[in-house]
Parts: structure tokens; C-alpha cells; sequence
């Protein structure tokens, strides 16, 4: 009457591993290495346009930093002034009105300098991601880790990743690098760049059970001061950083650390633990000398280990901070930018270069295409910048940005290379991110 017993025996097979190992072949028209925000960018836009898309990922969720490193906030998608202009589109716009509208985002403006910032609900955007990457037909590969490139002519032609349930190949016209270290170049052989001094990473957490009227008065700079004279005593390094209450959600963003952020298996490993001890250091720190907001406060949840810089591709083109600073608008301009350097080369403070209002500066496409390959374009933060450059673009709106100019640079390559595209035309399609001013 209620259907097979739960005691009823379930029929089971043996098997063993094939003798050979056969790969799944997965075809597309272009594949994106790296689900971050610049990854999530370039395949929904690449889809738009009508692409086969193949969106490949380590991690067995997507997202990259923006998620599970829980960033928490998007900057970079406005000039700075008392009329902030919105320089990047593209999935921006449906991204923060869907999200704002949902209660999930919140725009802040302030500062200075007008800085328009956007916080967001972590788990919501993951959401919001995959529901578009569904809707998109997009199809994706997760849990997969890069284990080799066939790489001839200067044409990657498959790439290959392990999975937990078997080999995978993937066939595509045209890649996209958005893995955050230059992963796909590295396998395939081509050159890439490192820093010779440490770029500090952070791991930023959430604290929740705080007080939450006597965090009305919480001060970054007291907060700022106290890490100078007492931060040493609760193990701390780093004297700047950011508390970020998220109104309404009784959760608090803490990105205050600094931690070398080497590209080895075992050191890797090793930022986990040395992260969340340091925040375990952080919250003892806001507990012990602020009280009346943190006596009761708790760490809600660890993001993954925060990359800033690890490695980058070597272009043609490499995007100085000169240029930066400069803004001239190259001929084969893609994106346009707005952030300030934010370098964190030192333990204790983030070097900050600020530019006047309304500076903008542009992303060539000359410095996301490797020197030495033809339909392989990186986007995100393994672009080709000095350090300093690379800085400031690395935020996430000219990710997005960098994101839309893969996409439409792979759509009009067919069987030639990234390097003699029809610039006219590309720009004419990225039109929004380039010029449109509103
Ligand atoms: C602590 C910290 C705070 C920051 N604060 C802000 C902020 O407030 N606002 C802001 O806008 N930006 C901020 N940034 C910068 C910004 O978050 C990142 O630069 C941006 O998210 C990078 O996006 P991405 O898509 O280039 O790379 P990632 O987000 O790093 O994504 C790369 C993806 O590639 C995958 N991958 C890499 N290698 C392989 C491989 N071999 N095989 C398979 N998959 C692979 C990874 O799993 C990952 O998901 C911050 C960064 C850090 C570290």
C-alpha cells in the first residue's frame, strides 16, 4: 500500500576500472578556464553571443573569490567624483539591479572621493550566478583541475582536466585564461610572470552576534589606531583593513590580515591554517580591546584563502602604472578602469596611489593576449600589468569588464589570431564599457 519496503535488498554490480582510461570529450566553441567573476563575465556574455560555451572550474562550485574567498563587496564599476559615471555594463547591470532589487546588494557611496562600492550577500550572488549560467546553456564542468594543453601552431587544442569521476577533454576554438594564475598558459608551455617580493593575500571572514547598537559607533580609525598599538600583542601584523557591517544581515565582513600567498601544493594548504588563525587573532583583538560591540561576537564563517597577484601572463603589451596614471586611450583599448593602485606589498599597510576625480584609464587588449598564442585571451587578475597596474585593475569590476572583452574578442576570431582581430569592430561592440556615459 506504501510502496517497496524499505527493507527490500537494492540490486548492486561490480566493476573495476577500464584498462584504458578514456577521456569524455567536451565540445564548445570557447572555453573558459576559471568560474571567478571574470570567468562567470566572459561565459555569459560569450553565450549571448550565441557561443557554445564549456565553463571549467577546480573548485566544485562557482564563483572563484568573489564566493568562496567572500570578497563581499564589488568595486571598481564607477569613476570616482561627486558625479560617479558607471563605466562598466555588460552583466554588471543585471547583476546589481537583480541583486539590489532582492535586498541582497547594497550601494554605498562615500568616502572622500565619492566611491561608489556595491556590498553584497555572498551566498545570494552564488545563487544568482548559477541561475544565469543555467539559463545561459553553458555547460560546465566543476570539480576539474587542469592536468595538461595540447599546445601546437600557437593554438591550444584541448585541454585536459581530472575530475573525481574521470578524465576530461575539452575541444573549443578559443580559450579564455581566467583561472587567477595564468594556469592555462603555464601548462601550455608559455611564459608567465611571478613577483619577486611577496603580493599579501587576506582571508576574510564574517563575524555575527555582535552588539548591534553599540556598532553604530564602531571607528575604522580607532579601529586602525588600536591595530598600531595593540594589534602586536594578539599576534597581528597588519595595521589598515576593513570591518564592514552589513545592514539589516547582523553579519560583519573582516578583511584585516596579510599573508604570502606562494603558488606550492603544501604552502597552499598552509595559508588555510595561518588565515584562520589570524582571524581567530583578529576577533580575540576586537573582543579584547572593543567590548561593547565584539564581547559576544563569533566568527560566522572562513572564506577560502584571498589571492591578490600570484602569476600573470607575459603579453606584447604589458599595462604600466605610467599608462595608468596617464589615461591616454590605446588603439586597441577594450575596458575602461577607475580604480586606484591598492598594492599590498607590505605586512603592515596597502600602498594607495589615488587619482584626481574623473580619471579613467583603459585595459588594452594587447595586455590580455600571451605574447606567444593565437586563441588564447586572459582575463581577470592574471592580465599582463606591473605590479602597481595590475593592482588596481585586479578589482572586480574591470574583471567583469576584462570578462565582456574576451567574450567578443573569441567571438570574431574563427580561424585567425587574437592579435590581428578587427579592432573597429571589437570596440563597436564593447561600446558600453568603452564610451557610453550615463
Ligand atoms: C582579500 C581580498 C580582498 C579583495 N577585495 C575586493 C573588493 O572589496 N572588491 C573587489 O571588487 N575586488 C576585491 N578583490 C579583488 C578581487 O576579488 C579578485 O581580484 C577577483 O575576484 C579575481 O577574479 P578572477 O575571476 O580573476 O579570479 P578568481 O576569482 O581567483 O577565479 C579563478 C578561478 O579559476 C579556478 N582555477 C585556477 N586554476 C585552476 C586550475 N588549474 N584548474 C581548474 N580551475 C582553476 C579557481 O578555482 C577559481 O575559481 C579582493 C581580493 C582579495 C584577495
Amino acid at each position: 500500500m506504501f510502496g517497496p519496503h524499505k527493507s527490500d535488498p537494492i540490486a548492486t554490480r561490480t566493476l573495476r576500472r577500464p584498462a584504458r582510461r578514456e577521456y569524455g570529450t567536451v565540445k564548445g566553441d570557447i572555453c573558459v578556464l576559471g568560474a571567478g567573476i571574470s570567468g562567470i563575465s566572459a561565459a555569459l556574455e560569450a553565450a549571448k553571443l550565441g557561443r557554445r560555451v564549456v565553463l571549467v572550474d577546480g573548485s566544485p562550485s562557482l564563483g572563484g573569490q568573489a564566493i568562496n574567498s567572500i570578497i563581499g563587496t564589488l568595486i571598481g564599476l564607477y569613476s570616482h567624483g561627486e558625479k560617479p559615471c558607471q563605466i562598466t555594463h555588460g552583466i554588471a547591470d543585471e547583476l546589481v539591479n537583480e541583486m539590489t532589487a532582492a535586498g541582497d546588494m547594497l550601494r554605498r557611496q562615500g568616502g572622500g572621493a565619492g566611491t561608489v562600492t556595491y556590498q553584497y550577500d555572498e551566498v545570494k550572488l552564488a545563487r544568482w550566478m548559477e541561475r544565469k549560467v543555467e539559463a545561459a546553456g553553458i555547460q560546465t564542468l566543476l570539480g576539474a583541475v587542469l592536468t595538461g594543453v595540447e599546445f601546437s601552431d600557437r593554438r591550444v587544442r584541448n585541454v585536459d582536466f581530472a575530475t573525481r569521476f574521470g578524465p576530461v577533454r575539452v575541444r573549443a576554438n578559443g580559450f579564455v585564461d581566467s583561472s587567477g594564475d595564468a594556469s592555462l598558459c603555464y601548462e601550455a608551455g608559455l611564459p608567465v610572470r611571478e613577483p619577486e617580493e611577496p603580493i599579501y593575500g587576506t582571508l576574510n571572514f564574517l563575524i555575527e552576534n555582535y552588539d548591534p547598537v553599540a556598532v553604530k559607533d564602531l571607528s575604522m580609525q580607532e579601529i586602525h589606531k588600536l591595530l598600531l598599538s595593540a594589534g602586536p600583542k594578539y599576534g597581528l601584523t597588519r595595521h589598515d583593513g576593513h570591518l564592514m557591517p552589513f545592514t539589516g544581515k547582523g553579519i560583519m565582513l573582516a578583511n584585516i590580515g596579510h599573508f604570502e600567498t606562494p603558488l606550492d601544493p603544501l604552502a597552499a594548504a598552509q595559508m588555510v591554517f595561518k588565515g584562520r588563525q589570524e582571524a581567530d587573532n583578529v576577533l580575540r583583538f576586537l573582543q579584547g580591546e572593543l567590548p561593547a560591540i565584539f564581547k559576544n561576537a563569533r566568527i560566522r564563517a572562513y572564506g577560502n584563502p584571498g589571492i591578490r597577484q600570484s602569476r600573470w601572463i607575459c603579453s606584447r603589451r604589458q599595462l604600466t602604472l605610467d599608462a595608468i596614471r596617464k589615461g591616454e586611450r590605446p588603439m586597441d583599448a577594450v575596458a575602461r578602469c577607475a580604480w586606484w593602485v591598492e598594492l599590498h606589498n607590505t605586512i603592515e599597510l596597502v600602498h594607495w596611489e589615488r587619482f584626481p576625480e574623473n580619471h579613467v584609464y583603459y585595459i588594452p587588449l594587447g595586455c590580455m593576449v600571451p605574447d606567444g598564442a593565437d586563441n588564447i585571451i586572459a582575463a581577470g587578475r592574471c592580465v599582463d600589468g606591473d605590479t602597481h597596474a595590475l593592482s588596481a585593475i585586479r578589482v572586480m569590476g574591470p574583471c567583469i569588464a576584462m570578462g565582456a572583452a574576451a567574450a567578443h574578442a573569441l567571438n570574431l576570431l574563427g580561424d585567425g589570431s587574437l592579435h590581428s582581430l578587427d579592432l573597429a569592430r571589437l570596440q563597436k561592440a564593447l561600446y558600453d564599457n568603452l564610451d557610453r556615459a550615463d
